[in-house]
Order: structure tokens, then C-alpha cells, then sequence
């Protein structure tokens, strides 16, 4: 696996988003396709007045639009990349470069805001190549601000390029959307999310648990930087994080819960599933998480099942009701109790059916794992 070095600090109180941001294309994660296209891009001379990121929170935006920034404006670059040591690198690293302009469309969204930036970039730059643009949460921009957007990128000036980002395409107008170059950006593979997580906890002299690591893996639901502001909350009070610990800062439900739910759910086993959505309701985590974990579990499980066998058919029949209930905005106690309710029709209609015991005793739990052994640690 690829080993990403992440920056030493010595700046102890910087939050760890800020304190291990990437700072060259080597150092970030997850978006490797996208490092290549403007490592290419760069190499070759074949710069776009345009470009838009798509993707969710936290998964190296606004952080790819900056790198890409020095990249483009450094005097020493190196195979694509920034030098970070040069003059223009440092100034656009400190925020103080005259030739990047950066703002965040969900404080900025009027009209002025918009012409304000397009002045600025209409002046030749002072000692780089580029005028480059950064538009954050672009989808915020008012209407007059997004045409006065589109003048620009209608007949843009030369050496100008515009890097808007945004988690929300369909709030962008088609104009602006068929000028610019898109790049779909990824949530960051759990691989990654844990070696990045687990090098910032030896950086930092701690230690984490497996279970907790899977634990906020899931709860960052492929966001690097929720996964490390939840590492940084953890570590303020105690250098050990493990799963008894980390539970309280979200109302996601462990990975070991639901897994255990999901071997007694496919074992036909409907008392110990109905046990487990008691402890859950109990310790007043989201139903939702539980829904959205299961049907990935699902969908893994079929897709390794005969597509003929009783055992998927078993599958696709709990995959269609958990979908189902998946579709609702959110998942309230009443209407939780409606999918159990459904559920143990489902689980006892197949249970009783000619043949489910082939598929049952293989898939028996073994009845001495109970839910605290599993989910303290
Ligand atoms: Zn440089």
C-alpha cells in the first residue's frame, strides 16, 4: 500500500485538521485519480480556465484547489508537483499570495462578492503565471452572482483559472456546469481513512483500538477530516482512544452491533435481532445507521450468494424491505418499530418455509457471544 507521509508539527494546539493538511498532491489521500489527471495536466501544459469539484465534505477540495494552486504558480516545480520552498509557494501556503484568490461562496453569495473577485483577477499577475480562483461551495452563489460568474467564464482572461467546489451539482446552473472540466471526487476508502488515522495517533503518542478505529471509520462515512476531528476530540481527554470511549460523540451505532445484528438477522435468529434493536433504542443511537450498515452488509452477501440459492432469495427479500425503510427521510421510533415488525414477518416466513434449515444451521450464531462482550472493549 502506498504510504503517505503526513507533516510533523510541533505546533501542539493547531485543531488536526489544520495541523495535518496536506500541503503537496503526495500527502493526500484517497483522490489518487485526480492527482494523476493534474499531474498530467501540468506536466503537459494543458491548463482548463475551469474546473469543478464534485464531491462530498472532507474529502480534500478545497485543499486539492490550493496545492493545485502552488503547482501551477511554483518557480522550482518538481514532476507536477510544488516545491514548497519557493517564494510563491510560501505566499500562497500563508494565504498571502496576490495572485490566488480564495472565497467561500456560502458567506459571499451575492453579486458584489463575485464582481469584487473578477476585478482582481482582471489585473496582470504580479509574479506568477497564473491568476488563480477558488470558489469554495460554489452551489451557494445567488443567481445574479452566478451570472456574473458566467460572463467571465464566457470569455475568461488569459491565464486565469477558476477552481469551483462544491458538494451540491444540481445546485449549480448548466451554463456554468458545461464550462468547466469536472472531476468527481471520492469518499476516502476506509484503507486510507485508517492509515492516515492511525499515523496521526502515533504522531501524537497515543494508541486506538481496532474496534474504536472501525468505529469512527464508520461514523466519518468516508470524510477525512470528520475522521480526524473525531481522533482530535478523543485525544483531548484521554491518548487512549477505544470504542467505550468514542461511542459518546455519536449517535452512530457500532460496527460490532450491527454486525452482530446482522449474523443473528441472516441466521433467522428473530429473538436476539429484536434483543439487539432494544439495546439500541436503549443507548438512543440512530436507527438510520443501522439501516444504511445492514443493507451494505446485504448487498455484500448477495453478491457472494447464488443467485439462485434459497439463501439469496432470503437476502434480496430483507434487502427490499431494509430499502424500503431506507427511503423514508428519517427513521423514527414508530416507524422503526413498523420495519421490526415487517422484519419478523419476513425472518418467519423464510424460517418456516421447505428447506431453510440448509441454509440456517450453517449460518448459526454460536449462542454464548452476547452484545456486551462484543461491543465493550
Ligand atoms: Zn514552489
Amino acid at each position: 500500500m502506498k504510504q503517505n507521509p503526513i507533516t510533523f508539527s510541533r505546533d501542539t494546539k493547531r485543531p488536526f485538521h489544520s495541523k495535518y493538511r496536506p500541503t503537496h498532491f503526495d500527502e493526500i489521500v484517497g483522490q489518487e485519480h485526480i492527482i494523476s489527471y493534474f499531474k498530467n495536466v501540468i506536466l503537459n501544459e494543458r491548463i482548463s480556465f475551469a474546473y469543478l469539484f464534485i464531491g462530498k465534505h472532507g474529502v480534500g477540495k478545497t485543499t486539492m484547489s490550493r496545492i493545485i494552486a502552488k503547482a501551477l504558480n511554483c518557480s522550482q516545480p518538481y514532476n507536477g508537483g510544488a516545491c514548497n520552498k519557493c517564494v510563491n509557494c510560501i505566499n500562497i501556503s500563508l494565504g498571502k499570495s496576490f495572485d490566488v484568490h480564495e472565497i467561500n461562496a456560502a458567506l459571499n453569495t451575492g453579486v458584489e462578492n463575485i464582481r469584487h473577485i473578477i476585478e482582481k483577477i482582471q489585473l496582470s499577475s504580479v509574479h506568477s503565471p497564473y491568476k488563480i480562483c477558488i470558489i469554495d461551495e460554489v452551489h451557494m452563489l445567488s443567481l445574479n452572482a452566478f451570472n456574473a460568474l458566467l460572463k467571465v467564464l464566457e470569455e475568461p482572461p488569459k491565464n486565469v483559472v477558476f477552481i469551483l467546489a462544491t458538494t451540491e451539482i444540481k445546485k449549480i446552473p448548466n451554463t456554468i456546469i458545461s464550462r468547466c472540466h469536472k472531476l468527481f471526487f471520492l469518499p476516502v476508502d476506509k484503507m486510507s481513512l485508517a492509515s492516515s488515522i492511525s499515523k496521526i495517533v502515533w504522531i501524537e503518542k497515543g494508541n486506538i483500538t481496532n474496534k474504536a478505529l472501525l468505529h469512527i471509520l464508520n461514523c466519518s462515512e468516508g470524510s477525512l477530516r470528520d475522521a480526524i476531528n473525531l481522533v482530535d476530540m478523543l485525544m483531548i481527554n484521554d491518548s487512549s482512544i477505544t470504542e467505550s470511549n468514542c461511542s459518546f460523540l455519536s449517535t452512530h451505532i457500532p460496527y460490532s452491533v450491527s454486525n452482530l445484528f446482522f449474523s443473528h438477522l441472516v441466521s433467522g435468529n428473530i429473538f436476539s435481532t429484536l434483543q439487539i434493536s432494544l439495546y439500541i433504542q436503549n443507548k438512543k443511537w440512530l436507527e438510520d445507521s443501522l439501516l444504511t450498515q445492514i443493507q451494505k452488509m446485504l448487498e455484500n452477501e448477495i453478491v457472494n450468494s447464488s443467485s439462485s440459492s434459497l439463501k439469496s432469495q432470503h437476502l434480496i427479500s430483507l434487502w427490499q424491505l431494509l430499502s424500503k425503510y431506507h427511503s423514508y427521510n428519517s427513521c423514527s421510533t414508530s416507524i422503526f418499530s413498523s420495519f421490526l415488525f415487517e422484519l419478523t414477518n419476513v425472518v418467519s416466513k423464510f424460517s418456516t418455509s421447505k428447506n431453510s434449515n440448509t441454509f440456517f444451521k450453517k449460518k448459526k450464531v454460536p449462542s454464548f457471544i452476547k452484545i456486551d462482550d462484543i461491543y465493550i472493549c
